[in-house]
């Protein structure tokens, strides 16, 4: 604790998940002292902060944005906005990235988080203690360097930690045998930014997700010849012109040619994954017994807390979420944690709690790399933790707002962006297409 007997808690990241942890600490200083939110870059914002170079900064950091130019979000403002900062009402409901990281410096205006951001400060090491009067008999020592060369090394010692570093921007590349053989471009999502030098080429794409989507679409606009290569069921929506569906690659052939699960081949000119991205936490001592192993993070009950170690928090991990309201309800609940408004079980109960959760979800066909991508479960996860920490749920209409876009965008990806969407009262919306018809 500190002198006045607050809680000291810090934050790792000032992307969207920081600045919501920040702007919750800081609404209540009767229990925590001011936050201090460490952020290795200058600016705030993180995955929005569009870098138009790849691969590394003149400082050495590999460079951090995943974003791509012309990125229009794919979750309407209406439910994309954290639910007690609404976008400005003139944007339309599917914004250009610029538009999200001014929404995040307003945010921060508005909840005077800035004078609590240490910029160009890297955390090196977070490290529990034991200790005598600490929150459940913890502290932590974080470690950091900054200055120009990131030279300056720095302890501090904090009640609880909030990690909130990201995970979009550790290219994950599946391991498919002879791809050191193909002999065209390969590149990962991570490093695309406008389709131009794709422009008219015959690309393989590897994986169906959000990103693989967009992109797609913006290559077909620069007549490439896109294969769209992945392991679901066939895309029931239209899809754009020079683009088709293939099975996912399965091999690399001694000449560079690709192989699909049907056997049939085909040697593109670039070879795209938007297969996703690898958890990270190089900072957390190996003793806190955070492992990533398929794409799953655990043990972490709730998908925060690590039982033996409960006041750190890793915040922010779920796939296929919305992620900016997750971070809102996700924020609340650690709070309520740390006050003690609710108690935690014991570790062997969470233990049992975090065990009993991954045997369900596998008995139902989830494999282990899908655990963390909650989709659809993650509206009662969200009213769980609400409940169980005693604060406000989200408003009603949200999760009806956001399933309806998922659906519109299943059917139709190449429209759905054109939709506008309206918020009536906590429980009604509509929406309107491109040419305002209901
Ligand atoms: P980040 O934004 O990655 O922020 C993490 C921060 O931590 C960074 O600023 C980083 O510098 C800092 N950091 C990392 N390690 C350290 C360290 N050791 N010390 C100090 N600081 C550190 N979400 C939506 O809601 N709508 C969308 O339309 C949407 N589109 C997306 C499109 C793309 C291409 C991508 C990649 C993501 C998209 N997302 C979208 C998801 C988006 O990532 C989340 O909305 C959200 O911004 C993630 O915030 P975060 O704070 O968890 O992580």
């Amino acid at each position: 604790m500190s002198g006045l007997g607050k809680l000291r808690v810090a934050v790792i990241g000032a992307g969207a998940a920081g600045l919501c942890a920040a702007r919750h600490l800081l609404s209540r200083p009767d229990t925590f002292a001011p936050p201090v939110v460490y952020e290795l870059s200058k600016n705030i914002g993180g995955t929005w902060v569009y870098e138009e170079r790849v691969g590394y900064h003149d400082n050495g950091l590999p460079i951090h944005s995943s974003m791509y130019r012309d990125l229009r979000t794919n979750i309407p403002k209406e439910v994309m906005s954290f639910p007690d900062f609404p976008f400005a009402n003139h944007l339309p409901s599917f914004v250009h990235h610029t538009e999200v990281r001014k929404y995040l410096k307003q945010y921060c205006d508005h909840f005077r988080l800035w004078d609590h951001i240490q910029f160009g400060t890297s955390v090196a090491s977070v490290t529990p203690l034991d200790v005598k009067g600490g929150w459940n008999g913890l502290a932590w020592n974080v470690n950091s360097n900054n200055g120009v060369d990131h030279s300056k090394s720095t302890t501090e010692r904090f009640d609880a930690v909030m990690v909130c570093n990201g995970h979009f921007y550790d290219p994950y590349i599946p391991a498919i045998p002879g791809l050191e053989k193909f002999k065209g471009t390969l590149m990962h999502s991570h490093d695309y930014r406008t389709a131009e030098p794709l422009a008219g080429k015959s690309v393989v794409l590897l994986g169906a997700g959000l990103s693989g989507l967009d992109i797609a679409m913006e290559l077909s606009n620069v007549e490439a010849q896109v294969i769209l290569s992945h392991g679901q069921q066939p895309l029931a929506s239209p899809l754009p012109p020079g683009v088709q569906q293939a099975p996912p690659v399965t091999s690399v052939l001694d000449d560079g040619t690709l192989e699909f699960k049907n056997g049939e081949r085909t040697k593109p000119e670039v070879f795209l994954f938007c297969t996703g991205y690898n958890f990270t936490f190089p900072f957390l001592d190996k003793k806190v017994g955070v492992k990533v192993q398929e794409h799953l993070v655990w043990p972490l009950y709730k998908f925060l807390i690590p039982p033996a170690y409960p006041s750190l928090f890793i915040v922010g991990i779920c796939r296929a979420i919305c992620p900016f309201p997750h971070f809102h309800i996700q924020s609340q609940f650690i709070l309520s944690v740390l006050d003690g408004s609710f108690r935690l079980p014991s570790r062997e109960e969470m233990e049992k709690d975090i065990e009993l959760d991954i045997t369900a979800r596998c008995s139902r066909g989830i494999a282990t790399r899908h655990i963390l991508k909650l989709d659809s479960e993650q509206w009662a996860y969200n009213d769980e933790l609400a409940r169980l920490g005693g604060f406000k749920p989200l408003p009603r209409y949200w999760s009806n707002l956001y399933e309806s876009n998922k659906v519109f965008r299943a059917r139709d990806m190449l429209n759905y962006k054109s939709y506008s969407y309206t918020v009536l009262d906590n429980m009604e919306w509509k929406v309107h297409d491109l040419h305002g018809q209901q």
